[in-house]
């Protein structure tokens, strides 16, 4: 029998099934699929989509890979779970999901993991809730105006902050300075009422750029002339912006911000600690008018919320914030301004290890859009780009308003005797003491926290560890407590040694800036001391507080961590003393000598910013060593050479390629067990070494032993991509884990 025509009056096909790969905030290799149900529209890429996954309700993103995954092994169409919802959240734009893939691909992180560090307010997804607010009633306004009779005070005072206007309770309670129950009270009088309002983002103003910002010195001005040509080539650029401490830099690339902004294009300021940005927001708002949307840790809830709200719909103008603020949904970007580039708090070192100003070079270029790096020392690498021609350069020689750079020069500590647990020799305690007498003010910087950094006992050499991370304990005496820096654990400090029992042998070593407050205290008795240390100081605005008081002379001397170090502008202030200037060169970290430098002129560029010059004394005991000369001479540019070299020679970032993993475990047998198998596994490349395992320099951290394995290659090498393939092979069982940090930084 021939074949049977197709029925034309069987039942009709069924509708193709709609599928959508979807993004997930969580560590998968790649999106899932999942099925659009008949009656939704089809999500555009980008949507913001509510899916389920097991048994849980989860927000993911439409997304729409450069690469398809292998068609092969996907889900039968039948098997697929329904999107639940489209959010009515604007869509993340196409550039940054192809900046999530890339950021994914470079540091070897799970592309959801980069993912969730865009979307990272869950609440700013969905609409804003409504919020109930109390209202009075016309009853209310009656039984006020009867005057004081059937109204105790409180009710009274409770009624004239109603009728100013409805509120939440707690806030009509807060202003009134009455407690809630007497708030409900007049609900249940009648008195109020509450009421659901719809809820609303609060839209930040719009900074003016038309205003006219300060007028710029020659230097200033073409340098300015040359960011705001990079802004409106529409094109991507990267351009340092390489000046001296108290040059200008802030004022110059306003101008450029002010260029975006008048294009209608939205502008991220990254700066390395947000908390030290009290100064930089004062600034940005004389010259804008208002004050940009912040981003960062110290940000409350609902001002998160409404901050990814307006960045996301465009309603936000101006973003500044610390590294993470570079995942934002700004789907108007037009600049990205990177402050003091060469800070070592752009590289995050956990989760998704990753090196915030490189990846923002790498999100102009998907952009489009100018980059600006701006620092007074850049970093080697910036540096090595703008010699290779990838970055331009603009420099400001010269401080603003003929202020000279401070002089500086070292105490040879090897010489210099210092009485046993004191800190300041008699050279540095003489240009105190000058200093007081000349009314001007003082910053000794050491780079510790806490009183001293290790704490013995004089009768049987027992130290105290922290039990959790192979680090001594610092001791805290402000709060009388041993604290390790690593972990966060805290113990109080005890009385006697809780290995020989003796008591009253135990000794700090060392000092740290409390016990130096200690010594100026005992030395100037009469100098007001202020301690800046981020553990001593509840917040940003506390900080602020600080520098103000700094400002206004209410302090002759600051003592302070690498807090103090940047951005602080303080007219009176004409020296400054680094306590232990050789502090950062320990540890065999590859970036140590260039950091001292960065640091070091950082923190002298505080001194001497207006009429009064400054001067630096370094305490070293290792004065002839070519960074201590470096900052003497204040040739930075050879210093740079030199430190090429070394790096060139050694094959060493930026010349060569690193990749540290990190295999860490609960036990030193597991760690030991599990880096010994990843190195057996070893790819063998020409160019490409692999050294180790070995135990990391903190072995032991929060409680898991460390073992680390050093990947080396030639900058031609594609190192993610051995890798991924190495990785791809080993397995790692139960409760040993594998972080992989691609350029890493500390050598922790
Ligand atoms: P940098 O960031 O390069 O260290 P700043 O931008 O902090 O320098 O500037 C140093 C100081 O000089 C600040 O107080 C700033 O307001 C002031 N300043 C810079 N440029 C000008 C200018 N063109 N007119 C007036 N004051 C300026
Ligand atoms: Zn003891
Ligand atoms: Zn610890």
């Amino acid at each position: 029998m021939p074949d049977a025509p197709a029925s034309t009056t069987g039942p009709a096909d069924p509708a193709p099934v709609r599928r959508v790969r979807v993004m997930l905030p969580l560590p998968f290799p790649e999106p899932l699929d999942y099925r659009v149900p008949d009656e939704m529209k089809m999500p555009a890429p980008g949507s913001f989509v509510a899916v389920t996954l097991g048994p849980r309700q989860l927000v993911g993103v439409v997304w729409d890979s450069s690469d398809e995954g292998d068609e092969g092994d996907a889900v039968a169409p039948e098997r697929l779970k329904p999107l639940t919802d489209i959010l009515p959240t604007p869509p993340l734009p196409a550039e940054l999901r192809r900046f999530v893939e890339r950021v994914s691909s470079y540091t070897l992180a799970p592309p959801g993991a980069v993912l969730r560090m865009s979307m990272s307010v869950a609440e700013a997804l969905l609409p804003p809730p409504p919020r109930r607010l109390c209202a009075i009633t016309t009853d209310g306004i009656a039984t006020l105006a009867e005057g004081p009779k059937p109204l105790t005070a409180a009710r009274r005072r409770a009624l004239e902050v109603l009728r100013e206007g409805a509120a939440p309770v707690a806030e009509i309670a807060r202003r009134a300075g009455v407690g809630a129950g007497v708030v409900r009270g007049a609900i249940g009088f009648g008195w109020a009422e509450e009421r659901l309002v719809p809820g609303a983002v609060r839209v930040p103003a719009e900074p003016d750029w038309r205003a006219p910002g300060l007028a710029l010195s020659p230097d200033q001005e073409r340098a300015a002339r040359m960011l705001v040509e990079a802004v409106e080539a529409d094109a991507f650029s990267v351009t340092l912006l390489d000046g001296v401490t108290g040059s200008g830099k802030t004022e110059t690339y306003f101008a450029a911000v002010a260029a975006a902004l008048a294009k209608g294009r939205q502008v991220l300021v990254l700066l390395p600690e947000i908390a030290l940005g009290a100064q930089w927001l004062e600034r940005f708002r004389r010259r804008f008018g208002t004050v940009p949307v912040e981003w960062h840790s110290d940000i409350a809830a609902p001002q998160r919320r409404d901050a990814w709200r307006t960045i996301a719909d465009g309603s936000a103008r101006v973003v500044v914030g610390a590294r993470s603020a570079l995942f934002l949904p700004l789907p108007e970007l037009g600049l990205i301004v990177v402050d003091e580039e060469h800070d070592q708090s752009y590289k995050q070192e956990d989760g998704v290890c990753y090196q915030a100003r490189d990846m923002a070079v790498l999100r102009g270029s998907l952009a489009r859009i100018a980059v600006v790096l701006a620092a007074a020392t850049p970093s080697l690498e910036t540096i090595v780009n703008v010699s290779r021609g990838r970055y331009r350069r603009v420099a400001l020689p010269r401080r603003h308003a003929e202020a000279a750079m401070p002089e500086t020069a070292l105490i040879d500590m090897r010489r210099e005797k210092c009485e046993s647990g004191r800190f300041l020799s008699p050279p540095l305690v003489a240009a105190l003491t000058e200093t007081f007498a000349a009314g001007e003010q003082a910053l000794l910087f050491l780079n510790r926290r806490g009183y001293a950094p290790l704490v013995l006992c004089r009768g049987c050499g027992h130290r105290f560890q922290c039990p959790n991370c192979s680090a001594w304990l610092v001791e805290h005496r402000l709060v009388r407590r041993l604290q390790c820096h690593h972990c966060g654990y805290a113990a109080p400090i005890p009385g006697f040694c809780p290995e020989c029992l003796a008591g009253s042998t135990l000794v700090p070593c060392g000092p740290g800036v409390e016990r130096l407050q200690e010594e100026v205290a005992a030395r100037f008795p009469a100098a007001r001391t202020a301690l800046m240390v981020s553990d001593l100081l509840p917040g940003p605005r506390a900080a602020a507080e600080l520098a103000d008081a700094m400002v206004a002379h209410r302090f002759d001397l600051l003592i302070g961590t690498q807090i103090v170090a940047k951005g602080h502008h303080f007219p009176m202030l004409t020296l400054v003393g680094v306590v232990d200037a050789d502090l950062g060169l320990g540890g065999g970290d590859l970036r140590a000598a260039e950091r001292t430098y960065q640091l070091l002129h950082q923190v002298g560029g505080r001194a001497g910013r207006e009429e009064r010059p400054g001067r630096v004394l370094l305490q070293t005991y290792m004065p002839e060593q070519p960074v201590m000369q470096a900052l003497v001479a204040g040739d930075r540019d050879r210093f740079l050479e030199a430190e090429a070299e070394m790096r060139r020679e050694a094959g060493l970032p930026p010349f060569g390629r690193l990749a540290a993993l990190i295999v860490s475990g609960p036990d030193a047998e597991s760690a030991d067990f599990a880096a010994r198998a990843l190195a057996r596994s070893a790819p063998h490349f020409p160019g490409v070494e692999v050294l180790g395992p070995a135990p990391a320099p903190l072995s032991v951290l929060r409680g898991r032993h460390r073992r680390r394995l050093l990947v080396k290659a030639g900058r031609d090498v594609n190192v993610q991509a051995i890798l991924r393939d190495w990785l791809s092979r080993v397995k790692f069982g139960g409760s040993t884990r594998l972080q992989v940090d691609i350029d890493p930084y500390s050598f922790l």
